[in-house]
């Protein structure tokens, strides 16, 4: 998360300088902006919101984000009521509006600006309060102060009911408050409150809390799951990055389903505790891809309007890809339900007559159609996480090809978290992957051919076909033609695949096979190349 560039442009390379310089240089905060979130009034889902701005020069300016995380223009705004604002006295200042989120308070020193705010939509998209619990994503719920996005902010929640509990990964600020160096920080952290199941678990040396609405849960069971998923994405991508982590559950029919991803926590509805494990896999994983491995055209966040990124096929799908190498890497899936998976991905991408025409990347463009329905018909839309998902097993295929397994997908994540995430930059989008794939290849097989500038221009740019019969192969494997079966609301067909494992694959292939299933995370193996048999 960065701060607004305010003042005069600066030259692009020190806009892109890291994250990490850039807070250190950072003058020191100048006060502590402050919210108060009452949840009195759970029947009527409405909570009552306090603002409290310090040093107010004249006036200052509020704004409802438009959007925030989902890629959707959802306009919190709407939902708020009766917006005022008092002075320190308690006198009534001046309101004026000036668009659909934007308010001018006219005031001296400290403003309060109060308002009711009414939601009862549940899941990790949503905000509610009921008489069952409490959910929200801040940014449905707060204001920020455009030029003052950093600086520090509390949240204190009052009127809790007797017997509700929170869980927010922030820290505590006395009872009920909970502090975040700026506004991004504070609305990237979902509060759940209610009379919640709550148990923590160490795994890959970190604490790992589980926060649990709905139905209930074996822990024992939960803890085992994603003991499993933190400890190999841990040893993946080289240790975790945060001091604690939180999954938000909400378990049962009438939460929807989805997760949604946070710096250090995650929000995920399922209808059923069975379906844990391939969210989650996801999930955590995004707490790299996307959170700290971050396309430059996501930042600095916009709360106003659509950001429009051409990333998400990486984003998403290959967060689909390590999602799915998670769970067979791991033992929580066999080989068969792995393919089971890859041949619902390529069956999914062959029943869209819209791969034709929109690519991977305009999919990302256009992800903010997604809450229309028409747009999400086989003829309108190419899915991002599904066609990502296979560009990911495709490239991790031609790199381990090219290199004869000695390098793989695993390096190009690992080094883009070491050359964008741990250095605070943002990669340039498709070009930044591109790069990456690259390096990785030309340092482990210096002679090795592979043109990415063709990957990348044909099925990431471009629309021609993925040619899964030719990429699949080269790990071993063979795309089989099953049959035929209808487009949905159209009057095509489609054909319809399985994948089966080679029976005879050469040592190459078998090589590659096995580095797909299991992964390269021991980096010294993979260095040597008498030891280079993929582990
Ligand atoms: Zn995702």
């Amino acid at each position: 998360m960065r701060r607004m560039i305010r003042g005069a442009a600066r030259p692009l390379a020190a806009f892109a300088s890291c994250l990490l310089a850039f807070l250190a240089a950072a003058p020191p905060a100048r006060a502590t902006i402050r919210y108060e979130i009452s949840l009195a009034r759970p029947a009527q889902h409405q909570f009552h919101v306090t603002m409290t701005i310090p040093d107010v020069r004249q006036s200052v300016v509020v704004q409802m984000p438009a959007w925030n995380t989902l890629y959707q223009i959802r306009d919190f705004a709407y939902h708020v009521a009766a917006l005022h604002a008092v002075d320190a006295a308690g006198k009534p200042l001046r309101v004026s509006r000036s668009d659909k989120q934007t308010w001018t308070i006219q005031g001296q020193g400290e403003v309060r600006v109060e308002y009711a705010d009414y939601w009862d939509e549940a899941g990790p998209f949503g905000t509610q309060l009921s008489n069952e619990h409490a959910f929200l994503n801040l940014a449905m719920v707060l204001c920020y102060v455009p030029d003052r996005r950093a600086e520090e902010s509390t949240v204190h929640f009052s009127d809790v009911p007797q017997g509700w509990r929170t869980a927010v990964e922030l820290p505590a600020d006395g009872s009920s408050a909970y502090r975040a160096p700026g506004y991004d920080a504070l609305v990237d952290a979902p509060v759940e409150i209610g009379p919640l199941d709550m148990f923590q678990f160490q795994a890959a040396g970190k604490p790992i809390r589980v926060a649990v609405h709905g139905e209930s849960v074996d822990h024992a069971r939960i803890t085992e799951m994603l003991t499993r998923i933190v400890e190999y994405e841990s040893s993946l991508m080289g240790g975790l990055p945060f001091s604690e982590y939180l999954f938000v559950y909400h378990i049962g029919r009438d939460f929807g389903g989805g997760g949604m991803e946070h710096s250090n926590c995650t929000t995920i509805a399922v209808g059923s505790a069975g379906q844990l494990a391939n969210v989650s896999a996801h999930e955590f994983f995004h707490l790299w891809n996307v959170k700290r491995i971050r396309p430059q055209s996501l930042e600095p966040v916009d709360y106003t309007r659509e950001m429009f990124t051409p990333s998400l096929w990486f984003a998403e799908g290959f967060t689909n890809t390590y999602a799915a190498y998670t769970l067979v890497r791991s033992g929580a899936w066999n080989q068969g339900q792995f393919f089971a998976d890859l041949t619902e991905q390529i069956n999914e991408l062959e029943a869209r007559p819209a791969r034709h025409w929109q690519s991977a990347e305009e999919s990302s463009l256009d992800a903010w159609f997604e809450k229309y329905p028409l747009y999400n018909e086989p003829g309108y839309s190419v899915s991002y996480y599904n066609k990502g998902q296979l560009l990911g097993v495709g490239l991790d295929i031609l790199i381990r090809d090219a290199t004869d397994n000695r390098a793989s997908l695993d390096d190009v994540m690992r080094k883009l978290n070491q050359d964008y995430a741990q250095m605070g930059r943002f990669y340039p989008d498709s070009a930044g992957i591109r790069t990456a794939a690259e390096g990785v290849v030309r340092d482990a097989a210096p002679n090795a051919r592979l043109d990415l500038d063709d990957f990348f221009a044909r099925y990431v740019a471009g629309t021609d076909e993925l040619p899964l019969a030719d990429w699949l192969p080269r790990a071993g494997l063979n795309l089989k033609i099953t049959g035929e079966r209808r487009v949905a609301s159209s009057d095509e067909t489609a054909q319809t695949y399985a994948i089966e494992e080679n029976a005879h694959p050469n040592e190459k292939q078998l090589r590659i096979r096995d580095g797909l299933l299991r992964g390269t995370v021991d980096r010294a193996a993979v260095a040597q190349p008498a030891a280079a048999n993929g582990r």
